[in-house]
């Protein structure tokens, strides 16, 4: 492992707590070394207070937020003096300590401080770093762990058995480091859990963090224990449908919707074949945090019931043990072991299961080079319940209030990279979904760089590309719950007598036949919905007032809305809800340039402003209007609406 520090980049960080910012920052961009809100950080400042005084500030990294984006704000300036006099108390409990620390903070707004922040104030280093890194635990997670670290750290390093976090392990860690520390010290192992490193300077506690995960690494290489990347013999693919059912059962074990991603890989299926999978991977995470995101242990194969029970019986074992009574979780397993598709990781949005499914990955890493080195062994489970039912955790889990009405479920847009496909892919990420977005242009792949967002190029119009475009959402959000039919093509003007058969048979095509192979083929996966299907379709105004000109887009138009309708009938049954929008003059789309604008509103006889309101409220219609009402049409309002067209224009005089 090489230091990161740079020079040049350091100089654009001011003072103590800037060089915090930018080495928090440097462990956070090495996953090996930190996951997603694991690891912290502090320094302590000594500052002038609005009186004069000068006292000394412990700037901790505060909860919500990761080191690899920490601002100076994501630390929480808590007084040393306070701190440490705490941690002369013989016993204090989390709740109270939680509000002490809070209490006991320069800034109101600042977050709430690390669960660790008693630990950093007794270490008397003025930096102190903490990871989680993967070498470390792949030598901690042993038979003879404390014994292989003292070989390789000898007085480097303080050596401290597992205990919970919070104010006991700072206790016992002040003690130990009193009792083991000598003039050699520059970090302590906490086994099964992580290693500290500290310094004087931000510059020489990050490099001793490396140097010490480097010489873990260097002993798992000595030991034949470093390079352990499972290789696959057989190149299995996930079937779409069987990883959409497996999500529906998951959504009721979890009692909502849950997004799953399925990984498979060589390395997946690597870890999924390996002949003791149900002793190595059964046993727990490799650091106790982790089991907030991925569960105590994997679910192998796809029983999910039997999961399930195994988890009521693991709380029922441990819950009436701890001091205060506990709420069980939901049971539904996070991580999903199978041969026949490798792993699929969910969460209740698509970041999580992201986040579950890097943290797995690296889990593998540290159970393989475990296994190298004699054995894997996690901690017990009681450890790991307490962890998993600490009140501290939970809340960390809980804050942010209710959730997003569409959270953990998937839209699929077509037509996705423009106008009103565009804004309903923007709709539904504000509610909370991942969303699919399929388009004929290339553009949609970049629409939206973030985890719940799938772009897809596609052509609607021919089948096998919808299948595949289907495959590729059900392994990356584990179904389709919304779908919306917008995408479409408004032929020029032409009447009748004129109208080639080419120009016909395209509109019939793109806004007529495509929708039905979509539908079709989207179909099992709505009935599969844990909220139960939608459908919205884009229709138009057309539809119950066509005009002149326009008779290939009207008459498909027409058509599209009786398949609706029959959609709806005949997949009422299914829990599947079929509704529509009529939109008219929508104008901030492709189709519309000021030119063409221009020359209609001048057709009219109108300015083009009295043309975009040419309608019964006198007011512009747009294509976030248009997306704001399709988005509702599939959550709680419609929830009771089937075969429902509703006009979305302004009102128009011969359509009323
Ligand atoms: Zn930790």
């Amino acid at each position: 492992m090489r230091s990161l520090w740079k020079d040049d980049e350091a100089k654009q960080f001011q003072g103590d707590l800037g060089l915090r910012v930018y080495t928090s920052r440097l462990l956070g961009r090495d996953k090996s070394l930190v996951l997603h809100g694991g690891g912290n950080t502090s320094v302590k400042i000594r500052e002038r207070n609005l009186f004069g005084e000068e006292e000394a500030i412990l700037y901790v990294k505060g909860s919500g937020w990761d080191l690899e984006t920490i601002e100076p704000q994501g630390f929480s300036p808590v007084r040393l003096s306070h701190v440490l006099r705490l941690a002369e108390l013989p016993s204090l409990s989390d709740p109270e300590m939680v509000n002490q620390l809070a209490t006991h903070m320069l800034k109101a707004a600042a977050p709430a401080p690390s669960i660790e922040t008693i630990l950093h104030g007794l270490m008397p280093q003025k930096f102190v770093d903490h990871t989680h890194a993967d070498a470390v635990l792949s030598v901690t997670n042993t038979k003879d762990g404390e014994k292989r670290i003292r070989d390789i750290y000898g007085k480097r390093c303080v050596v401290i058995p597992y205990l919970i976090p919070g104010f006991d392990l700072a206790r016992y860690c002040a003690r130990e480091f009193k009792r083991q520390g000598t003039p050699e010290t520059i970090g302590m192992v906490l086994l099964n859990h992580g290693i500290f490193s500290f310094g004087a300077t931000a510059r020489e506690s990050y490099e001793r963090m490396i140097e010490l995960v480097t010489l873990a690494e260097e002993y798992l290489g000595s030991k034949g224990a470093w390079s352990v990347a499972p290789g696959s013999s057989s190149a299995a693919r996930p079937q779409a449908a069987a990883q959409a059912e497996l999500r529906r059962g998951l959504s009721d074990a979890a009692g909502a919707p849950m997004i799953m991603r399925t990984l498979t890989n060589e390395r997946t299926l690597g870890f999924v074949q390996h002949p003791q999978l149900a002793r190595i991977s059964q046993q727990g995470p490799a650091t106790p945090d982790h089991v907030i995101r991925t569960k105590r242990t994997p679910m192998l194969g796809t029983d999910i019931l039997r999961y399930a029970q195994a988890y009521g019986a693991y709380f029922v074992e441990h819950a009436p043990k701890a001091k205060e009574p506990k709420t069980m979780l939901d049971s539904a397993p996070r991580v999903i072991l199978d041969t026949a598709f490798g792993l699929a990781a969910a969460g209740r949005t698509a970041k999580e299961a992201a986040i579950v499914a890097e943290i797995y990955d690296h889990t593998i890493d540290v159970i393989l080079r475990a296994e190298a080195l004699g054995g894997f062994r996690a901690l017990s489970p009681k450890d790991i319940f307490d962890v998993e039912y600490w009140d501290l955790e939970q809340a960390k889990l809980k804050k942010g209030g209710k959730p997003a009405v569409f959270v953990g479920e998937i839209a699929l847009v077509t037509g996705a990279a423009s106008g009103i496909g565009k804004a309903m892919v923007g709709a539904f990420l504000e509610r909370g979904a991942a969303v699919v977005g399929l388009d004929l242009t290339s553009g949609i792949e970049s629409l939206h760089a973030r985890q719940d967002f799938l772009g897809i190029r596609c052509d609607v119009t021919d089948e096998s590309q919808v299948r595949s475009a289907l495959e590729r959402a059900v392994i990356a959000f584990g179904g389709v719950d919304m779908l919306v039919l917008n995408a479409g093509i408004f032929p020029a003007s032409r009447r009748i007598a004129e109208l080639p058969d080419e120009e016909w048979r395209k509109s019939m095509t793109v806004n007529l036949d495509a929708n039905l192979i979509l539908m079709r083929t989207c179909h099992p996966f709505l009935k599969l919905a844990p909220r139960g299907g939608r459908v919205v379709v884009i229709g138009s105004k057309n539809v119950p007032a066509p005009g002149p000109g326009a008779s290939a887009y009207s008459a498909s138009k027409a058509a599209l809305n009786q398949l609706a309708r029959i959609a709806a009938l005949e997949w009422g049954a299914d829990r599947i809800r079929v509704n529509t929008v009529h939109p008219n003059a929508v104008f901030d789309t492709g189709l519309w340039t000021d030119e063409v604008l221009a020359q209609r509103a001048k057709q009219y006889g109108m300015t083009v402003e009295a043309y975009k309101t040419n309608n019964v409220l006198r007011t512009e219609v747009s294509s976030r209007d248009v997306a704001e009402l399709a988005a509702e049409m599939c959550g709680p309002l419609f929830a009771k609406t089937t075969g429902a067209q509703v006009p979305v224009d302004g009102g128009n005089e011969r359509v009323i």
